[in-house]
């Protein structure tokens, strides 16, 4: 779709120039794979900052886990190459095939931009909450805050970026990478849009950690030292999210179908672990 109201698209090349372009004032938005930005009329909007000619390594294996950039392509995730021991890695294709969107949509749509649009059914933000994700978060004077991705997305639509904030790159730690996890999504049609999404993760020191996102309108996240019996873990998530954001309702889905779904999901994933 045609921007109408734009004036400018901004190149940057570097921090400097990001910093300067994207100051916080609310008629600039940065554009990433602009998948969702193109797709609707943005009628407050005079500029975007171009955050694809920064030149960002796509991912990078450090010691300390898998750092995907802000602009990492959704696609490039399920690309990240296996490392020994990382039993949790069939969890990165699972969640990108979790954006229901075609090959097109997923080479140019990016870790970031999913994140902080913060729909519901971000499988980006899904993978990041259940692998214990940090969000690494440029601010415009220079500063940096690192944020759990799970704490970033507050709500559909809505997260603690600061204005002039960019997420420059998320952090999945090596220790969750090694962990088990168990996945289930579930929508209303095959191809359709996530409408529960629950991922049951068993560390290696035995704690399970069981995340809920699509469901519900923020990831909702439980821990518990030991693994439960999976019947506990289902009236904790019930509780939980009853007592904190409630079941998400759109066209993907009816709360009281997302809740009954995501129960068995929850009930699943424990059996799967036990
Ligand atoms: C056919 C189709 C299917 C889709 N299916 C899904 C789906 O199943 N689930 C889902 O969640 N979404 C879905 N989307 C919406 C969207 O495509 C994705 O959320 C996508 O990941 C957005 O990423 P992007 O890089 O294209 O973001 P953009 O469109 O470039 O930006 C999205 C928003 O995030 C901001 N932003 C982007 N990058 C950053 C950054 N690094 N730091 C701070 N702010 C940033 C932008 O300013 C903008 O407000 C779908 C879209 C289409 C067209």
């Amino acid at each position: 779709m045609d921007l109408a109201g734009l004036e400018e698209v901004v190149a940057v090349h570097d921090r400097g120039s990001l910093a300067a372009a994207h100051d916080g004032d609310p008629a600039t938005a940065v554009l990433a794979g602009g998948t969702w930005l193109f797709s609707t009329p943005q009628p407050q909007l005079r500029r975007l900052v171009d955050l694809t000619t920064l030149g960002w390594e796509p991912f990078t294996v450090t010691g300390e886990g898998l750092r995907l950039a802000g602009t990492c392509p959704v696609s490039a995730v399920a690309e990240v190459p296996a490392q020994p021991g990382w039993a949790a890695h069939p969890l990165l294709r699972q969640c990108v095939r979790a954006l229901l969107a075609s090959f097109k949509v997923r080479s140019v749509a990016t870790v970031g931009g999913n994140v902080c649009l913060a729909l519901p059914a971000g499988s980006m933000t899904s993978l990041a909450a259940a692998l214990d994700g940090t969000a690494e978060l440029w601010a415009a004077d220079g500063s940096v805050r690192r944020l759990a991705v799970a704490d970033l997305v507050l709500g559909d639509r809505r997260t603690a970026l600061r204005p002039g904030e960019v997420l420059r790159a998320v952090t999945l730690p090596d220790a969750a990478l090694r962990a088990t996890t168990a996945f289930r999504r579930t929508s209303l049609s095959r191809l359709g849009r996530s409408a529960s999404l629950v991922v049951g993760r068993r560390d290696l020191d035995g704690g399970l950690v069981v995340t809920v996102t699509a469901a519900t309108e923020r990831p909702v996240v439980l821990r518990y030292p030991e693994a439960p019996p999976a019947p506990v873990v289902a009236r904790d998530v019930e509780q939980r999210v009853a007592a904190s954001c409630g079941w998400f309702d759109d066209v993907h889905g009816a709360p009281d179908w997302r809740r009954a779904t995501t129960l068995r999901s929850v009930a699943e994933v424990c059996e799967e672990l036990a």
